[in-house]
């Protein structure tokens, strides 16, 4: 019956995804962060190494911290013990010492690869093409210590929604693609990080798991 097929194959996974928000808390004080956690949050991203370690040393154990800016190879010693998910992926380099850190520790580190779609270019990552050849050729078995996860990628700060939309849509489409073609196997490929307080809804429209907001729960950053 074609209506079952379709509330099976497209209404149906729609209905059972669940969208993670990652309340993005870098600049914010270790109290409001104790604010959030005693409403009942855990998870918690920052972008600065000096930060989230400081917070870390200082909050509950409890709380499950995501690294998602820019991470450099040299400062992933720091938060190898404690990190449970590192968003922004975008050399081999750093895949190579996340995995020997995580090794250390005798962890294992959440991935994601960052895809480079804005128009902004200071914004890091692969783009879609290089990001395709950097997955395919690349043996992620030899890391162990390392889940990769799904992609990453960031709208063009900007209010015009059609752009925007395509943007996330060209994310969701590298995913659906690294999936069929390189993660086929492995069913912990599974996450599309995408979407900030500015745009959460269009990307959680066009198929963002996981939404990082900051300045819409604790206001404008100083
Ligand atoms: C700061 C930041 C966010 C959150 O930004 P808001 O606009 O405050 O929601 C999300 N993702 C990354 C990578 C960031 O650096």
């Amino acid at each position: 019956m074609p209506s079952s097929k379709y509330f099976l194959d497209t209404i149906l996974p729609e209905l059972l995804r669940n969208v993670q928000l990652i309340v993005v808390s870098k600049t914010q004080s270790v109290a409001s962060i104790q604010e959030v956690y005693n409403a009942g949050h855990r998870a918690f991203g920052e972008n600065y190494v000096q930060e989230i370690v400081e917070k870390n040393a200082q909050l509950p154990k409890e709380i499950e911290w995501h690294f998602i800016g820019h991470l450099q190879s040299n400062k992933v010693k720091f938060i190898a013990p404690f990190i449970s998910w590192i968003h922004a992926i975008d050399s081999e380099k750093l895949l190579i010492e996340i995995n020997k850190q995580a090794a250390k520790n005798n962890r294992c580190i959440n991935c994601l690869l960052q895809i480079h779609v804005a128009q902004e270019d200071s914004k890091f990552g692969w783009d879609r093409n290089e990001l395709i050849d950097f997955a395919e050729k690349t043996n992620f078995s030899a890391y162990p210590n390392i889940s990769i996860r799904g992609i990453m990628g960031m709208g063009t700060f900007s209010d015009d929604e059609k752009m925007v939309r395509s943007e996330f849509k060209e994310i969701v489409s590298c995913f659906k693609h690294l999936k069929k073609n390189v993660f086929k196997n492995d069913p912990r490929f599974l996450e599309i990080s995408m979407g900030m307080s500015g745009d959460w809804k269009w990307a959680i429209e066009e198929g963002s798991t996981m939404v990082r907001i900051g300045s819409a729960i604790f206001g404008a950053r100083k």
